[in-house]
C-alpha cells in the first residue's frame, strides 16, 4: 500500500479530519481502494470515557469499538466500514508493548520508545494496511505538531517513510492562515513556524493545505510555497464552506488528486468522478 500521512499545525480543530476524509473521497473517485487510520496521541485506550462536550461524540464502529468521531467522517466520505483497530491511541500502543514485556517477548533488552514503541506503531499501521487490502492508506495524526504526546508517532512515521520509500509515502500538513482585519492581510507566519516545527522532527511536507476563513490569494500561496519549500501547486486552500460535503469539491478544483497520484505513483485510469 501507499501511505498519505496528514499532520496538523497552528491550532487544533482546524479540520484535519474533514480534509483527510475529503482527500480519501477524491482518491476513491478515481476507483482506488482507500483505508483510513486515525491516531489519537492520548493515553486513554479508547474514546469511550472522554467527555463528549470537550471531545465531540464517540463513534462506534461496526465491530463495537468506541472511537474518535473522525472515524465517522471517514466512513461517510469513503463509504466503508472501518474496523475498530483503525483508531490507534497511545494507550493501545503502550498496553500492547507492556503486555509483550510481561510475557518476556523482549527478554534481555531495555524496553524503549525507540525502537519498541515506534515498532509497535508501525506494525499496527501495516496490519490495517494489509488487512484492508487498500491501495492507499490515509493516516491522520491527531493533535498539533509540536505536542509531546505526538512525538513517538511522528518518529514512527518518519521511519515508515524510510522503510517504505519516498514514492510510497507522502506527508500533508494542514495549517491555518489567519486574516488580520486591521492590517487587511492574510498572515503566513503561523504556517511557516508550524512547518519548521514539523521539519524539526525530520519530516518534510509534500503538500500544505491551508484552512482559512475566506479564500486566500495566489500571492499568499506563492509565499507559503517559497518559505515552506513545497511546490506552488502543492499549496492548497480549504476555506470555510457552508457544508463539509463541499470540501472534496473545493480540493478537487485545485488538482489535489492529480498531485498525489503523481507524487506517490498511483495507478489510475481516467479522471476523478465526484458526481455521486
Ligand atoms: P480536527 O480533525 O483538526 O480536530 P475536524 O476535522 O474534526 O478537525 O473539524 C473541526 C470542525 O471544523 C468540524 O466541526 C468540521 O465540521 C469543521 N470544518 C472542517 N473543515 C471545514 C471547512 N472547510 N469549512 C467549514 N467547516 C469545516
Amino acid at each position: 500500500a501507499k501511505y498519505i500521512i496528514v499532520t496538523g499545525g497552528v491550532v487544533s480543530s482546524i479540520g484535519k479530519g474533514i480534509t483527510a476524509a475529503s482527500i480519501g473521497r477524491i482518491l476513491r473517485s478515481y476507483g482506488l481502494k482507500v483505508a483510513a487510520i486515525k491516531i489519537d496521541p492520548y493515553l486513554n485506550w479508547d474514546s469511550g470515557t472522554l467527555n463528549p462536550y470537550q471531545h465531540g461524540e464517540v463513534f462506534v464502529t461496526e465491530d463495537g469499538m468506541e472511537t474518535d468521531l473522525d472515524l465517522g467522517h471517514y466512513e461517510r466520505f469513503l463509504d466503508v466500514n472501518l474496523p475498530g483497530e483503525s483508531n490507534i491511541t497511545t494507550g493501545k500502543v503502550y498496553l500492547s508493548v507492556i503486555e509483550k514485556e510481561r510475557k518476556g517477548k523482549y527478554l534481555g533488552s531495555c524496553v524503549q520508545i525507540i525502537p519498541h514503541i515506534t515498532d509497535e506503531i508501525k506494525s499496527m499501521i501495516r496490519k490495517i494496511a494489509s488487512k484492508s487490502r487498500a491501495e492507499v492508506v490515509i493516516v491522520e495524526v491527531g493533535g498539533t505538531v509540536g505536542d509531546i504526546e505526538g512525538q513517538p508517532f511522528l518518529e514512527a512515521l518518519r521511519q515508515l517513510r524510510n522503510e517504505e520509500g519516498y514514492e510510497n509515502v507522502m506527508f500533508i500538513h494542514v495549517t491555518y492562515v489567519p486574516y488580520l482585519k486591521a492590517a487587511g492581510e492574510f498572515k503566513t507566519k503561523p504556517t511557516q513556524h508550524s512547518t519548521k516545527e514539523l521539519r524539526s522532527t525530520g519530516l518534510t511536507p509534500d503538500m500544505i493545505i491551508c484552512r482559512s476563513e475566506t479564500p486566500i490569494t495566489s500571492p499568499i500561496k506563492e509565499k507559503i510555497a517559497h518559505f515552506c519549500d513545497v511546490k506552488k501547486e502543492a499549496v492548497i486552500n480549504a476555506p470555510d464552506v457552508r457544508s463539509i460535503y463541499e470540501v472534496p469539491l473545493v480540493l478537487n478544483k485545485q488538482k489535489v488528486g492529480e498531485y498525489i497520484i503523481d507524487r506517490i505513483k498511483l495507478d489510475v485510469k481516467g479522471a476523478a468522478d465526484l458526481s455521486d
